[in-house]
Formats: C-alpha cells, structure tokens, sequence
C-alpha cells in the first residue's frame, strides 16, 4: 500500500508526535510552523504528567490521560536514546495539599488502580511541616517541555521530516469532499493529506470549515526560580497553584488560567500572585532568586477534551487540538490515535469522546 504524504500544521508537541508517531511508521510527513518550531504553548508549560486534581475531570479526559502516561516512559526513553536529547523525564511524585475532597480524591484513585499515600506526604518536604491531610500521588511524573521538544525535532530530522519554520498557512482550497491544497506565507502547497496540530489557534485557522469548532487560547504565566539541586524533590500543588522541581534545582512555580484572547504578554499582577503563593507553599524560596518569567497560551476546549478525528465531509483533513491544559501528557496517545485514523490501523481505545463536535 502506498504511504500518504502529510502536512500537519503546527510543531509543538501535538504536531511533533503526530509526526513521529506517521513517519515512524513510514509516512511521508512535512511540519510547517509559523515561527520557530516549538516555542508555543508546549514550551510554555509545565510538564507535569497528570491532570491536577484527576478527580474534577470527566473520564474523557482521564482515559486518553491513562493511555498516554503508560506509552510515556518508553516514548520518552525512545527520543533519548535516539536524539541524544534528554527530556528529564521523572517519577518525581505529587503532592497535594489540601483544601480538597479527600474522599473524591479516595474514590477516585481506589477505581482508577492509582497508588495514593497520605502518611509518606509528610515525610517528603522536611522544611515544611505538611497539613496531615495532604496525600502523596508516588506515580506521577514530569518531564522538561523545552528538552523534549528539542528531542522531538531532532529525532524528526533524524526520520527524513521536513521541517519548515516561518511557514505561516493562511488558507484552504478545496474541492467540497477534499482539501486540494493550503496556502502559506512561503507559496502553496499540497499533499494527501493535512492535519491540523496548530493550537490555540486552530479554530482560527479552519475558520469557517469547522463551525462549532470551539478552541480558544488560555492564558497561562509562569515564574522560574534556581535553587540548589536536591532543594524540592516533588511536585506540590495546593488550590490550582503548583511547584514543579526539575533536576538542576530549578522550580517552576505556576500557573494563571486567562481568558484574555490572544495576548501572550505578561503580567505585574500575576507575578506577584505567583511569588506570593510560591513563598506561602515553600518559604525557603525567600532565598532563590526568579530567573525567568514567561506566558503561554493553551488550545482552551471545553471540559478539557480534545478533537482528534477526521473532518466529516473533507476526507483529507484531520485535526489533533484542543489538549487545553493536558497537550504534554496527553500527546503520545493523541499521536497514537491519529496515526491510526490517517493509516488505517485499529484503535487502541474508545476514541468516540474525541470526535469532531
Ligand atoms: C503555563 C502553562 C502550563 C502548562 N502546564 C502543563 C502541564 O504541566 N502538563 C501538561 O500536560 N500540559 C500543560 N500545559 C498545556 C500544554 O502545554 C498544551 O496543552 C500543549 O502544549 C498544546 O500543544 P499544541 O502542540 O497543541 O500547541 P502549541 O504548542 O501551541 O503548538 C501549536 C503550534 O502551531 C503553530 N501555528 C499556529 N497557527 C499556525 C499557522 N496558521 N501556520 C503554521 N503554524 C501555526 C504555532 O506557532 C505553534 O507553534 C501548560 C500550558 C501552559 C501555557
């Protein structure tokens, strides 16, 4: 059988692991990005491996969660061993402090076969002394979004993917049953196949193809402190606010949820807000100075389910988008999916909740 050609739209890390996922398997793919690849949102973000709380969440989201936390480990360690480009890939753990339902949060992990500890939590902070009803996810993992970026680009290099940055797409063609070829800001282009991974800005770029598409950006801004290695050895999160520790001594502290369209700047107030709860969780950050201060926004979608499916009516265009707050975790089983929609291949889940609205 002939392989299809494919554009995907967007290199961030939905649109990197769709890629690897097709050209692993043979296709050819080119990626076109607006700006530099992979400086968006996935850059922006966290990288912790899990919903925040899994609990709030609808099963939609928590199955594509369990499917891509179980391929992570060796996907990860796959682009290592390949890109000579190391994700930091983590089991670093969670630790939640209240206020939260504890007995949503026992239900939850008892049915969903996910350890939870509460009298280890205590144990893991010694300069903190951590409210007894705190509770420890020992599973939960991390990885450093700009690292494993790195490592999905050059492992797509390694694969013979073309990647074309500054390459802007401004407009469909098509035929009323096929997309017959984009426009960009470098000329146009065609190929078999076009998949959309473009973001927070994939409703705006399908336009009126997809009405009900509803995909829209989340502000989220984050400060970046540097401690000595060892100072915090897990992920903390209290009230939606977390501290994420990488292995160099680094601690994220995010993040805001913004609802204040397209722009990525950032801001005094937040900042503050930031600093204040950073402090308030681990005051020997008092210490640590801040060096650096970004914005990202998240392809925001309702109750956080995203569309990875094929268009209804244009048989060539696909569309993987939507992760809002989850893009990191969830993009090897999103890639997985849409590999298997584009090839052919059965489906490793119920892929029904991520249909086209
Ligand atoms: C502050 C913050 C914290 C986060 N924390 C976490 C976390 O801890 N864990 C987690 O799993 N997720 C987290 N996320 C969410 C996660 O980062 C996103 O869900 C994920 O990055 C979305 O990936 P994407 O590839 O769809 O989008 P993006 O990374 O935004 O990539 C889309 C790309 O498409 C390009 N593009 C757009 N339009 C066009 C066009 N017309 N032509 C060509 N290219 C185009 C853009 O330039 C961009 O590079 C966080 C996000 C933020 C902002």
């Amino acid at each position: 059988m002939l392989k299809p050609d494919c554009i995907i739209v967007g290199s961030g890390v939905i649109g990197c692991s769709t890629a690897l996922e097709l050209a692993s398997a043979g296709a050819s793919v080119s990626l076109l990005e607006r700006g530099p690849a992979g400086q968006e949102s996935s850059w922006a973000g966290g990288g912790i491996l899990y919903p925040l709380l899994p609990w709030d969440y609808a099963e939609a989201v928590n199955r594509l969660v369990q499917r891509s936390i179980a391929l992570f480990p060796a996907w990860s360690e796959d682009l290592r061993a390949a890109s000579g480009i190391d994700p930091e890939y983590q089991r670093c753990g969670m630790l939640v402090l209240p206020p939260f339902s504890t007995a949503r949060a026992q239900a939850w992990c008892a049915t969903h076969a996910t350890r939870l500890e509460s009298a280890k939590a205590r144990e893991l902070v010694p300069p903190l002394s951590v409210d007894e009803n705190a509770l420890w996810l020992p599973d939960v993992a991390q990885t450093r979004n700009p690292r494993l970026l790195k490592a999905l680009r050059r492992r797509l290099e390694l694969l013979g993917v073309g990647i074309l940055e500054h390459a802007e797409v401004t407009g469909w063609k098509d035929d009323g049953t096929r997309i017959t070829g984009i426009e960009t800001s470098r000329g146009d282009l065609k190929a078999g196949r076009y998949i959309v991974a473009s973001g927070a800005w994939s409703g705006n770029l399908l336009g009126g193809l997809v009405p009900n598409l509803d995909i829209r950006p989340m502000r989220g801004q984050m400060l970046l402190f540097k401690t000595e290695p060892g100072t915090l050895r897990t992920i903390i999160l209290q009230n939606g606010f977390y501290l994420i520790p990488r292995l160099d001594g680094h601690i994220l502290a995010g993040s805001t949820l913004e609802d204040v369209g397209f722009d990525k700047s950032t801001t005094a107030q937040a900042k503050a807000m930031l600093h204040a709860h950073a402090m308030r969780i681990l005051p020997l950050l008092k210490q640590a100075p801040v060096v650096r201060f970004w914005a990202g926004l998240r392809p925001g979608s309702p109750d956080n389910i995203p569309t990875i499916d094929r268009h209804p009516q244009l048989e060539n265009l696909y569309i993987n988008s939507g992760h809002f707050r989850y893009g990191v975790t969830m993009a090897p089983a999103s890639a997985e999916i849409m590999a298997s929609l584009v090839l052919g291949r059965p489906q490793a889940m119920d892929i029904a909740p991520y249909r086209w609205p």
